[in-house]
């Protein structure tokens, strides 16, 4: 049985239970743990259990109760989880029941067999009124890359900028599968972003059945969904991450859209990446997997490289409109002229000539869209008398000011306090706000173009339900000329009117300690160009400015030419060179504590394991702080180990985790240890 409890804990592995009846693997189950009632999977029959065998006197406990409502999880998803704990380091039960969706965790058989009973009871094609809409003729790109796909031996990458028609190749090949009466299931980063894709689909498949999955549904929605695809019900699974682990009897392709956003990995408990168990999942299968990116990671591009992806490229635009041209504006000159006047840097956050393009857009009724990766209105407040600066008790961070509810707010924390009328050093009534996040940003376009109307989307404008939809459909309306946001708004949404695109201050991930800073902004600008000129009749009217303080540097020389191909080469020199992934396999291992000393002692102690195993080409680093070392009064400090290979990593890992659990007990301040296989952010 796989019961929920975490793998290096004593019951990390499968534990026995005695039923009377024989009961088929992948059966949900209740079973007592110590003194808890716990949920349970049977994952093995009894007869072929080794602990069955070894068990010896000690009666086994019965199984509380079996869910057999629940047709069992077949045996294709139980090798998916099984993989997927093993590569992860967490326990089968741990991972296997994280997955399912919570409310099935708590219904009883009674229960479950009244849901199930409300399900529509055929997946057969239903006869609608609506009809079809007729899908385009597919240009010659997408029907080489339609035709490579059917008889593709490997992942296939589609790679293609926006507006090349990834969207229309992934239609067809989720139609060859649907009318083949098999499932198809798409993966994209944040549904709720996206909210087109999911109408697009449902528009050209009337009559098969779509559900959607992701964490914005509520629980009874999720069960509904998950228990129509599990039960064959539904044709088609829209989701994000969570998704990949959808039980479905009749697989017949995996899509993952925008296969290099970081949103694919999950970011606690078992840190897995969803693009990377698709792809496991599908080769288990012997079904195709699509990734589709303009800006594919460098680890599938490098894939691609030695030849164990296959590359299917969309190199035009549909209806031939032109990419954005893209304008790299020097601001050195501006912020030299300006110099030893104040903070004068921080009130020219606007070149004159993009306030201009601005201008011109407006007077044209064409809408513009500024990025700004902060919210907030500014990062910190400052006392020019001591020296105050807002930082958070709890955290080593700012506390950001938000103008709007005039409260000081950390972002890592969530402590909020009124912002105070005088310094609590000095006293000093003169406190000011240094530099700038979208708030200021947005009231100072206000300002500056009075007549135009300035709209705002990041995290703090569409906290509410449904606000985030209803802001999009504002920019979609006209109703907005001037929108900032962060890079929320760089994602999927296909706004017509846009023709300018600007980057206010992205420097500052050109210089950043995690080596995939550069990735991640090359990506983020070929995204928010992309939403510039999408309607072809204004593509060569289409322009991407980027403030920039560093003109000459490399990642901005390949965003002009839009040139994916030459910056990933680059870049994959540098981490060739510096033995980065993907020339390398990394593992993190993150230690909280009361004290930094206290979590450093546990890493290093755990080094010294490392080093007892004399693991070859296995190097630990020494333990560093993250970027934001203290959040809520907790210290955290993190170590990488880095191997030549994922299977020598992953050797290592197996062998020396489990050590780690007795570890734990010499270490009194550790407040927890948790390891990050293949770790995105460093
Ligand atoms: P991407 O996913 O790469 O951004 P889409 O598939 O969304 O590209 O295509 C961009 C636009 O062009 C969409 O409105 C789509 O309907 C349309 N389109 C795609 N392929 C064709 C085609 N072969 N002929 C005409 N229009 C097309
Ligand atoms: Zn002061
Ligand atoms: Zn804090």
């Amino acid at each position: 049985m796989a019961v929920d409890a975490p793998r290096h804990s004593a019951v990390g592995t499968l534990l026995d239970y005695a039923s009377e009846r024989a009961l088929p693997a992948g059966t949900l189950v209740q079973v007592p743990l110590g003194r808890r009632q716990v949920p349970g999977l049977v994952w093995e029959s009894a007869s072929d259990s080794p602990l069955a065998a070894n068990r010896g006197t000690a009666p086994l406990r019965p199984v509380t109760a079996v869910l057999d409502a629940l047709p069992p999880l077949p045996a294709d998803w139980r090798a998916l989880v099984e993989f997927a704990a093993t590569y992860y380091q967490r326990s089968i039960g741990e991972l296997a029941l994280s997955v399912l969706p919570p409310d099935l965790r708590k219904l009883d058989n009674t229960q479950l067999l009244r849901r199930l009973s409300k399900l529509p009871q055929s997946a057969a094609p239903v006869e609608t009124s609506s009809p079809r809409p007729e899908p385009p003729t597919l240009n010659e790109e997408q029907r080489a890359a339609l035709a490579a796909l059917a008889v593709a031996d490997r992942p296939a990458l589609l790679h293609g900028v926006t507006g090349s028609g990834k969207t229309e190749v992934y239609l067809h090949a989720a139609e060859r599968v649907l009318e083949q009466g098999r499932q198809a299931l798409v993966l994209v980063p944040e549904i709720n972003l996206t909210p087109q894709l999911e109408a697009r689909f449902a528009a050209r498949f009337p009559g098969r059945v779509l559900v959607s999955l992701h964490s914005g549904l509520t629980p009874a929605q999720r069960l509904r969904h998950w228990l129509m695809a599990h039960l064959g019900l539904a044709d088609l699974v829209l989701g994000t991450r969570l998704a990949v682990f959808t039980p479905l009897p009749s697989l017949g392709l995996i899509v993952v859209d925008e296969e290099h956003d970081p949103s694919f990995k999950q970011q606690e408990g078992a840190r897995y990446s969803a693009r990377d168990l698709a792809v496991w999942r599908a080769h288990h299968l012997g079904v195709p997997v699509l990734l589709g990116s303009a800006t594919p990671s460098l680890e599938s591009w490098q894939r691609v490289q030695e030849g164990r992806y296959l590359r299917l490229p969309l190199d035009q635009r549909i209806g031939g409109g032109a990419l954005p041209r893209v304008r790299l504006l020097d601001m050195r000159p501006l912020s030299r002229s300006s110099a030893g006047s104040g903070d004068s840097r921080q009130e020219r956050v606007l070149a004159p000539e993009l306030l201009t393009a601005i201008e011109e857009r407006l007077a044209r009724g064409e809408q513009s869209l500024l990025l700004l990766n902060r919210r907030g209105y500014a990062p910190v407040l400052h006392c020019s008398a001591c020296g105050w600066k807002s930082g958070c008790p709890h955290c080593s961070a700012w506390r950001v000011f938000h103008k709007q509810d005039r409260s000081l707010r950390c972002h890592h924390c969530g402590l909020s306090e009124p912002v105070p009328r005088a310094c609590p050093e000095c006293g000093n009534l003169d406190i000011a706000a240094l530099g700038r996040g979208t708030e200021k940003l947005q009231e100072q376009l206000a300002s500056l173009l009075p007549s135009a109307r300035v709209g705002r989307i990041d995290a703090d404008t569409t906290r509410g339900v449904g606000e985030l939809a209803q802001q999009l459909r504002a920019v979609h309306d006209g109703d907005v000329d001037v929108l900032v946001g962060t890079q929320m708004v760089a994602k999927g949404h296909d706004f017509r009117r846009v023709t300018l695109v600007a980057a206010v201050n992205p420097d500052t991930a050109l210089f950043s300690s995690d080596f995939r800073a550069p990735e991640r902004l090359f990506a983020l600008l070929m995204q928010a160009g992309g939403r510039a000129g999408r309607d072809a009749a204004q593509a060569d009217r289409s322009e991407m400015w980027v403030q920039t303080w560093n003109p000459g540097h490399p990642l901005y020389a390949a965003l002009k030419k839009h040139d994916y191909i030459a910056f990933a080469q680059t870049q994959l020199q540098e981490r060739k060179a510096a033995g980065l992934p993907p020339f390398a396999a990394l593992a993190l291992l993150r230690a909280d504590a009361r004290s930094a000393q206290a979590a450093a002692a546990f890493l290093q102690a755990a080094a010294d394991l490392v080093l007892e195993q004399a693991a070859p080409g296995i190097t630990v680093y020494a333990p560093v702080p993250p970027q934001v070392a203290k959040v809520a009064d907790v210290e955290r400090m993190q170590m990488l180990v880095e191997s030549p290979t994922r299977g020598a990593l992953q050797r290592c890992l197996a062998q020396w985790l489990p050590a780690l659990h007795g570890l734990r007990a010499q270490h009194k301040g550790l407040l927890r240890w948790a390891v990050d296989v293949d770790p995105l952010a460093i």
